[in-house]
């Protein structure tokens, strides 16, 4: 497999595939350069095409032949100003992208084989950011079957109070029900019904305005939008949604018969927060939230999601390390609805 043949590669499968992909950090520029231009250089000076100059010693850097200015790869990505190398930036971002969501600044300076605890924490700071800037984009739409909209408690385990539902906060979330093709291996399982893209959020209470102005920021207008029949989501027709509210849903059974995929959504965020986190509090919760959302709806698409966390994919401009030590960073969307 070589870099620069694929214009959509195949997420690398192992580390040895990773390493084959990108072993220095001409490999990694070179993917970089293919990334931003496609069809060739253009310098962004005077934007001449045709080959820069290329030097050993600084692989992220290409100078134009005609104005001579240089142009630096790592501009406008998670890596810019960083006098880590690419490769380690690559690497960093292939582990935080292949489900390593535990992973302490410590084990992560270990792997990377950093001789600085502040880099590591720097590296892994940077690109978390890039998965806690929420998705922009609306799910839902008339295209695909239809959303489930349910909430449940979650989080507070708290040290020293022992077990109960101290500090537990309200998550509001949306989920797109896709359903697989009859005959498909799955398709037994839950109905072959599976989920699709995810929002989640923190919500006040479970008052209309808080459970329908989460629905209105999250979802397309027009969706088919399914729900248990609390008053909280009676407004959703009003605001423009094809709603169904199902009755009895205080029923086990029912619940699960018509809400499966949120079900299932909520006990895969529950053992998240719990098993890998030990409880977060209600502080962090959204920026955990959209962590979670954001492996969620790459979890098909690993490759997505690497050049997201390294900020290629145009759509992620992380903190800078003073702003994540000086506190002035705070993570977007974490007021939460209804409040
Ligand atoms: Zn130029």
């Amino acid at each position: 497999m070589d870099v620069l043949d694929h214009a959509d590669l195949a997420f690398p499968q192992s580390l040895p595939e990773f390493q084959r992909l990108f072993p220095d950090d001409a490999a990694c520029a070179a993917y970089l350069e293919k990334a931003r231009w496609d069809g060739g250089f253009i310098c962004p000076h005077c934007q001449a095409g045709g080959e820069p100059f290329r030097f050993d010693n600084r692989a992220g850097v290409l100078r134009c032949r005609k104005c001579l200015k240089n142009t630096g790869l790592m501009v406008g990505t998670v890596m810019e100003r960083s006098h880590t190398p690419l490769s380690v930036w690559f690497w960093a971002a292939y582990l935080v992208a292949s489900q390593t969501p535990g992973m302490s600044a410590v084990q992560f300076q270990r792997q990377l084989g950093l001789s600085r605890y502040e880099t590591a924490f720097g590296i892994l700071h940077k690109l978390r950011a890039g998965m806690v800037r929420p998705d922009q984009d609306r799910i839902g739409g008339t295209a695909v079957g239809h959303v489930e909209v349910d909430e449940a408690y979650v989080g507070g385990k708290t040290r020293g109070e022992g077990r109960g539902v101290h500090h537990k906060t309200l998550v509001v979330a949306a989920v797109e029900v896709r359903r697989r093709e009859p005959g498909s291996a799955q398709d037994k399982r839950n109905d072959g019904r599976y989920a699709g893209r995810v929002r989640l959020a923190v919500a006040a209470d479970r008052s209309a305005d808080a459970l329908g102005g989460f629905v209105e920021s999250a979802v397309m207008p027009g969706s088919l939008v399914v729900t248990d029949d609390w008053s909280g989501y009676a407004s959703l027709r009003k605001r423009g949604y094809d709603h169904r509210a199902i009755a009895e849903c205080g029923d086990r059974e029912v619940a699960e018969q018509f809400l499966p995929v949120s079900h299932l959504v909520f006990s895969n965020l529950k053992s998240w927060l719990n098993g890998i986190h030990h409880g977060v509090s209600a502080k962090h919760l959204q920026a955990y939230l959209n962590e979670f959302t954001f492996r969620f709806n790459r979890r098909f698409y690993p490759f997505n999601a690497f050049r997201s966390l390294l900020g290629i994919a145009g759509d992620a401009t992380a903190p800078t390390f003073a702003e994540l030590y000086s506190g002035q960073w705070k993570h977007p969307r974490c007021s939460g609805y209804g409040r």
